[in-house]
């Protein structure tokens, strides 16, 4: 074994050791073993990297002024954007809180940034407590989330040996690890502009993967970024929060829209997507539906396998 290697296994295993709480390990159909084989996805070879900071974050320059800040090294492989205009920025969701993201941030702009969450979950929110100005849509369950925070008994599955390919970085600490409760300062609705200057980004309201989810329009750019509402791996139409009727229809709305961007920044594993995947999305729920699609099964739950995503969702939804 070299040196490095042999660091490395150490902290990882000395990770595990404070780590290690009781708790379900994962379905395989959602946390396969090893998942990190598969990285980095060929996507990142064509994107202009903008460097790796803290040894935690991998930042790529999507266009003039907008950044993709990746966590390739957790499981969630979330996914912050940088997205500048003339006179100030947003940061759209802020990660695990595992590294200093607002650092990266300062590292990138001079401009005031403020958060936009496109919704509460712990992998989305971490960094929020660094940031004085932070933006939710207005449902009191996502509010709630960001008021309470998140403690460390929860998020100690999420930097288990299973979930973790790399040490943690230096200055984090895993016994102490939370998301700090914090108060929305703004509140967004359907529709609600934001603008930075020379660069407006058009809120749209998708619940679904939770209720209150957005995805965020930037139509000069013909960007959508779209949260957790899509992303290219397993959708989680599985999970407590999701609501399954307002997911369909969040996406027939997102598909009634197509002809205004052309790429998503999507919340985790893949920062810049075609847009045609979306009504492929919809199509993909009413195979599932109509009792059709490709699937393994484990316990109740279903893995849907469709081209450039995958689908899980529970066996009782379905009949
Ligand atoms: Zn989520």
């Amino acid at each position: 074994m070299n040196g490095k290697l042999w660091i490395f296994m150490c902290a990882v295993i000395g990770v595990f050791i404070l780590s290690c709480a009781p708790g379900e390990k994962p379905s395989e159909l959602v946390q396969p073993e090893n998942w990190w084989e598969n990285l980095p996805r060929p996507v990142y070879a064509t994107l202009e990297n903008a460097g790796t900071f803290q040894s935690w974050f991998e930042v790529y320059k999507l266009t003039e002024g907008t950044y993709a800040i990746y966590e390739p090294y957790q499981f969630e492989e979330a996914m912050s954007y940088l997205v500048l205009g003339k006179e100030r920025g947003i940061i759209i969701d802020t990660g695990t809180g595992i590294g200093d993201l607002k650092q990266v941030v300062s590292e990138l702009t001079d401009l005031p940034v403020s958060v936009v969450n496109t919704h509460t979950h712990f992998d989305h929110v971490g960094n929020n407590y660094q940031f004085e100005e932070i933006a939710i849509y207005e449902d009191a369950s996502e509010i709630n989330r960001l008021i309470e925070g998140i403690d460390n008994a929860f998020l100690q599955r999420h930097i288990s040996i299973e979930s973790l390919w790399k040490p943690l970085p230096e200055g984090f600490d895993p016994k102490t690890w939370t998301i700090p409760p914090v108060e929305p300062t703004y509140l967004l609705d359907e529709g609600t502009t934001i603008d930075l200057g020379g660069r407006i980004l058009e809120v749209i309201h998708t619940p679904g993967h939770s209720p209150g989810s957005i995805c965020l329009l930037d139509p000069d750019n013909r960007i959508l970024f779209t949260g957790d509402t899509f992303f290219p791996g397993p959708l989680y139409a599985h999970a407590s929060d999701v609501n399954i009727d307002d997911y369909m229809a969040s996406i027939e709305k997102l598909t009634s829209r197509i002809h205004e961007y052309d790429f998503l920044c999507s919340g985790h594993n893949d920062p810049w997507v075609n847009s045609e995947v979306i009504p492929r999305v919809g199509e993909a729920f009413e195979t599932i539906f109509e009792g059709g699609g490709n699937f393994d099964e484990d316990d109740g739950l279903r893995r849907y396998y469709f081209d450039g995503f995958d689908i899980l969702i529970r066996t009782d939804m379905i009949k």
